[in-house]
């Protein structure tokens, strides 16, 4: 079985939550078994090991994003930064809003977190219409970070998130699709 399928079958999707019609792609059955944990974090250490993808930092979106970013930050011997909804964050921050099926939501990064020209390595665990990420990336632009890619354990296709992201200029790495919301 390819490393793929067998990650896809220790991620657990709830029907109808938090809303009518939402999927939703658990993902913590694969952080709970040590082995499934260690093969998934091995599928991004991999990657980011080689020198041409390798980052400076690892930046992780609120909140999911945490558990996988600095896990793959500490395995590449980099630091790792968070991007925290809005009013987490104590020191000076710079923030970027943007828009959900309803209303808006705000994302924060400190305005030290990333160096100008550094390699940052965007990491959250799923990518439904990309806003979240987008966001995530336009804060690390506002730094003069250079994002050298987006990753994620899951991306929705269907909902044309990642299509964006990569028409935007974000290459991305995702190990699991599923087809349908
Ligand atoms: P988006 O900004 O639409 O790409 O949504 C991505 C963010 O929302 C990620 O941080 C995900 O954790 C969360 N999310 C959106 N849709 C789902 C879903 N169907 N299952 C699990 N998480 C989701």
């Amino acid at each position: 079985m390819d490393v793929n399928h067998y990650l896809r079958q220790h991620i657990r999707t709830i029907s109808d939550w938090p809303a009518p019609g939402v999927q939703f792609r658990d993902i913590t059955p694969l952080l709970q078994d040590p082995r499934v944990f260690r093969i998934l974090i091995d599928q991004f250490v991999h990657r980011y090991m080689a020198p041409e993808l390798r980052p400076d930092v690892v930046a992780g979106i609120d909140a999911r994003g945490f558990i996988l970013g600095a896990v793959i930050a500490y395995e590449l011997g980099v630091g790792f930064v968070p991007i925290r909804k809005k009013g987490k964050l104590p020191f000076a921050t710079v923030s970027e809003t943007y828009e959900l099926e309803y209303g808006s939501a705000t994302v924060e990064i400190h305005t030290d977190a990333v160096k100008p020209g550094s390699r940052v390595l965007l990491i959250d665990d799923l990518i439904a219409t990309g806003g979240t990420m987008m966001a995530g990336k336009r804060l690390l632009d506002k730094l003069g970070g250079q994002v050298i890619e987006g990753a994620a354990i899951v991306d929705l296709p269907e909902l044309g998130g990642s299509a964006a992201l990569r028409a935007a200029g974000l290459p991305l790495f995702t190990l699991v699709d599923y087809a349908g919301h």
